[in-house]
């Protein structure tokens, strides 16, 4: 096997038909040992009796069926898992990652490189607020995180067989994809693509969805924000250091006038909510080691088709 394409699917049966026309003459263009392999991610519509008729009809498809929807991350590992092709690429099923890519992914590996990632040229199919805030994710995420991912490029990639083994062999359970395909290094490069807009279905991500996944993200690649804290309240008990000196300063001085409850209020509400925030922060880093102790499994398979 010298290819294998990756697609986690989710609801995407209306996507599925135009995907195929584009995706296999694209996968042929590179070699005809290649293989498909679709990761049915607990979808309610049509998406998997489709898949099963595809597979019946062309045992290049392949189909593994999870139990119920784990979310996209969970659905890719279980497609990296099966894959056993030389070289696997991973898209989405939406047609935003074009398949008509794939053969130039697939010569930059002939040349010898191990992570192929596709770049997008700009974003203008996205909306304003989605530009700004993706572009303060990776701004924020590259100065914190200590492996920077590429800005504006996503899952869709080719990854050669000692990358995919890499990533498999990294056994967190909660998954930043993007972040762990840089992690493990080897020699990458970027193939620039523009992303159309999707072609039928809609995104499963809304704003909270994004906002946790970049939670996620950091979390998952940085430990600063939970030393941060440390330097801000040395430099606050400095501050307050000073301040007391002042305070008695002025009482020797002046006598005690009781004054005051302007700044009293502002630093008692300032510094309790400076304290509920660092304890948001340990409660997020706390929540993911307890979903990483809980040593749950990513994903269940309930079928797998010509696997
Ligand atoms: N997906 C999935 N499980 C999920 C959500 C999404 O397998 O819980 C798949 C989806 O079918 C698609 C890909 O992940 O192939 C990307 O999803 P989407 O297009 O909604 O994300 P966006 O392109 O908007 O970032
Ligand atoms: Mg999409």
């Amino acid at each position: 096997m010298e290819l294998s394409a990756v697609i986690p699917v989710f609801n995407e049966a209306v996507s599925l038909p135009g995907l195929r026309e584009r995706l296999l003459p694209a996968l042929q263009r590179c070699t005809s040992q290649y293989e498909l392999i679709f990761v049915n991610d607990g979808s309610c519509d049509d998406t998997l009796p489709l898949l099963k008729t595809w597979a019946k009809q062309d045992k290049q498809i392949k189909v593994i069926s999870l139990s119920r929807n784990f979310g996209k991350e969970a659905a890719l590992t279980a497609g990296l898992t099966a894959a056993q092709g030389q070289a696997v690429v991973v898209l989405d099923a939406d047609l935003q990652d074009p398949p008509e890519l794939i053969p130039q992914l697939w010569e930059k590996f002939q040349e010898g490189y191990d992570n192929v990632y596709g770049v997008r040229k700009d974003r203008t199919t996205d909306s304003f607020f989605k530009r700004v805030t993706a572009g303060t994710f990776y701004k924020l995420y590259n100065r914190l995180a200590d492996t920077p991912i590429p800005h504006n490029a996503g899952d869709f990639r080719l990854l050669s067989r000692r990358a995919v083994e890499a990533v498999l062999t990294l056994p967190e359970r909660e998954r930043f994809t993007k972040g762990l395909f840089t992690w493990i290094g080897f020699k990458s490069t970027a193939v620039p693509f523009t992303r159309e807009k999707r072609t039928a279905g809609k995104t499963k991500w809304n704003y909270w969805k994004l906002w946790n996944f970049a939670l996620g993200g950091l979390t998952a690649s940085t430990t600063l924000p939970l030393k941060l804290w440390t330097y801000f309240g040395l430099c606050i008990s400095a501050a307050s250091f000073v301040f007391a000196l002042w305070t008695a300063y002025k009482k020797i001085m002046f006598g005690n006038p009781v004054s005051g409850y302007t700044s009293l209020m502002v630093a008692i509400l300032f510094f309790s909510g400076v304290q509920l925030i660092t304890l948001g922060v340990i409660g997020e880093y706390l929540s993911r080691i307890f979903n990483e102790v809980k040593q749950r499994p990513a994903y269940f398979i309930d079928e797998k088709i010509n696997l």
